[in-house]
């Protein structure tokens, strides 16, 4: 990450992300298929009772100030350009709905896309995610039952990442997954379950499921905190009902 003092700041995302996570080399329409975001969260009780200071703030919509409070090593105050910053009044809702919900509503459309959190244990990335994910999943409902022309099938599975084992957080067994590269699925997880969703209710309590599963690793910052990382994966499906059955009949995925 590039920086400079006073009230220069650097727009890190388009340089560095785009091109790394596109592979290179896909035209300039690719950029923007990459948003970076940062929400800053709340000092805790624990942070307030030690007198820690807040070192980070957000002077606009896109720019977050670090100014240094070490007394023995003075720095400039740094600037930083994101496509959007989030303080730390805002609420989850907030952040779903100015920063992700376009991108995860794309899925409805036939889009791959993904959203996911980066950042320093108990910096806030479960405290996000569970509520993006809620969100999310609420919006897709409603699309769906806002179109009851087209016939919807939603698939769900999850993974966790542990000291670089996959397991299969939907299964009870404990078996590490073994990926796969092919040509035409990509990187995949063998024998990973897949379930089809009967409604909202079913996947709330499949989430729940992932959240019990998940190895909970001690640290010094947050008891609570697993240092794993948890990917959860809907795949939605749809068809025209007109077309059910019959030979036009194609599937968006
Ligand atoms: P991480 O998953 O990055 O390790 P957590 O999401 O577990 O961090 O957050 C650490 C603690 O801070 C949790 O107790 C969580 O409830 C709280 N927290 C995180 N973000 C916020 C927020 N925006 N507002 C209020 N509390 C938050
Ligand atoms: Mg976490």
């Amino acid at each position: 990450m590039g920086a400079i003092g006073g009230d220069e700041s650097v727009q890190w995302d388009k340089m560095n992300g785009a091109e790394v996570v596109n592979g290179g080399g896909s035209g300039a329409g690719s950029l923007d298929r990459i948003q970076v975001l940062v929400r800053v969260r709340p000092l805790s009780d624990k942070e307030i009772a030690r007198g820690e200071p807040a070192e980070w703030e957000c002077i606009n919509d896109t720019t977050i100030m670090f100014r240094s409070t070490f007394p023995d090593r003075p720095t400039a105050p740094t600037a930083y350009t994101f496509d959007r910053v989030f303080h730390s009044e805002c609420s989850t809702k907030e952040v779903y709905q100015e920063g992700v919900k376009e991108v995860a509503l794309s899925v409805v459309g036939g889009i791959n896309s993904s959203v996911f959190a980066y950042g320093q244990t108990s910096s806030g990335k479960t405290f996000t995610m569970t509520g993006v994910t809620e969100c999310t999943v609420a919006d897709i409902y409603d699309y769906i039952n806002k179109h009851e022309e087209r016939a919807f099938v939603l698939k769900f599975s999850a993974i966790e990442i542990y000291n670089e084992v996959v397991r299969d957080l939907l299964s009870a067994e404990n078996t590490p997954l073994r990926l796969w590269d092919d040509a035409e699925k990509g990187t995949y997880v063998e024998n990973l379950t897949e379930v089809i969703l009967r409604d909202w209710n079913h996947l709330k309590g499949l989430i729940s499921v992932c959240e019990a599963q998940r190895r909970t690793g001690e640290t010094f910052l947050n008891e609570k905190s697993s240092r794993s990382h948890q990917i959860l994966k809907l795949t939605v499906e749809s068809s025209a009902r007109e077309f059910l059955g019959k030979d036009k009949s194609t599937t968006l995925v």
